[in-house]
């Protein structure tokens, strides 16, 4: 079912299917925090509010155009000039694709470097998401160089790409920032573990490592048994509390983000917004088969709605 949902979230023609159907749209909602900055603003100071930061994504990938990728650039800066009036505890979390990767690698380049120079002169962050295994040269080239340049940004490692630990082990001895995933997208077995064990196992080996690092990293996992295991392992050696964080996302085990931020821990939330949320939704719906039964209890319930409004007429 995952590869099938994966498989959904590309094709333009079944996006524009499901698009047309109120139920989907309104199970999407669950995941994001609605249409516009105004409503992703609402839901960062809402998590504030409960001890938790934000981390904002304008959803938006494989941006076809360079006036798009523009325009997502300008979208960006006019986000964080926001998150700066607002004084909100949250940074951007970027995807390359967005800004033009897929396009002319120099000018997302440049786009990202534009964001970045903007951060740094508010005092903030920026974190490249990571998207399928065709972005990923790419992206940690550029990370790496921005980083180098300007020292604000930091990027994601997948832990089921059989690749990762060595990518981690080459950031963190530059001393960039790490947002340690499982691994969201499509990926042939020659580069990516299947099973989820041999993902998790690789998870927690890399996760030691980056806790043990000394730099600031993000442990993001919505996994019960490995957020106790990164527990017991910061207790045993001792790790501070504020030398590491949790992430988790929108919608997604806020009873868990909201016990680990009462403990004390640095916890963040990855809060999407905008129109374009139809892969970002797929890939949620791709993680777990209750999702997909939540969203068929939406149909019958919008079935049974409309049954009764109609008999009610
Ligand atoms: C802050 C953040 C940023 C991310 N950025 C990226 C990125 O840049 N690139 C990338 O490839 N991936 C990214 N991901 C997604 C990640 O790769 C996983 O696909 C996702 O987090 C699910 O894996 P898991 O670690 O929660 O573990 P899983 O083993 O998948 O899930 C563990 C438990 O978490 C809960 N859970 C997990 N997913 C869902 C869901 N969709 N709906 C409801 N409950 C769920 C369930 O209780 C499940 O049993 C990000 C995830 C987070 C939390």
């Amino acid at each position: 079912m995952r590869a099938f949902f994966l498989y959904l979230a590309r094709r333009e023609s079944f996006k524009n299917f499901a698009l047309n159907f109120k139920f989907f749209r309104n199970t999407a909602s669950r995941f994001i925090a609605g249409d516009t900055l105004d409503d992703a603003i609402q839901a960062v100071k809402q998590a504030n509010r409960r001890g938790i930061m934000g981390t904002l994504d304008l959803l938006g990938e494989n941006t076809l155009t360079q006036e798009d990728a523009h325009s997502a650039r300008e979208e960006l800066i006019q986000a964080q000039d926001r998150i700066d009036k607002e004084r909100a505890n949250c940074n951007l979390s970027i995807k390359l694709t967005q800004l033009g990767l897929n396009l002319n690698p120099v000018f997302c380049e440049q786009n990202l470097v534009r964001i970045a120079e903007h951060a740094k002169n508010l005092d903030n962050f920026v974190r490249v998401d990571m998207e399928d295994s065709s972005c990923t040269d790419r992206t940690l080239e550029i990370v790496e160089r921005t980083y180098r340049n300007l020292g604000n940004v930091g990027t994601v490692i997948q832990a089921y790409l059989y690749r990762s630990e060595r990518d981690a082990v080459a950031l963190v001895e530059k001393g960039i920032r790490i947002r340690l995933v499982k691994g969201a997208y499509r990926e042939p077995e020659e580069i990516a573990f299947r099973r989820k064990k041999d993902t998790d196992a690789n998870y927690v080996k890399i996760m030691k490592r980056l806790l043990e690092s000394g730099t600031y990293h993000a442990i993001a996992t919505h996994d019960t048994s490995i957020i106790q295991t990164a527990l017991e392992f910061v207790r045993t050696k001792k790790i501070p509390r504020n030398r590491f964080e949790f992430q988790m996302l929108y919608g997604i085990r806020r009873d868990m983000q909201q016990k680990l931020a009462s403990e004390g821990y640095n916890v963040r939330v990855y809060i999407p917004y905008g129109a374009r949320w139809y892969p970002y939704f797929m890939r949620r719906l791709a993680e777990r088969p209750a999702n997909v039964i939540f969203l068929l209890r939406n149909l019958l319930s919008e079935r049974k709605i409309n049954g009764k409004s109609h008999s009610d007429l």
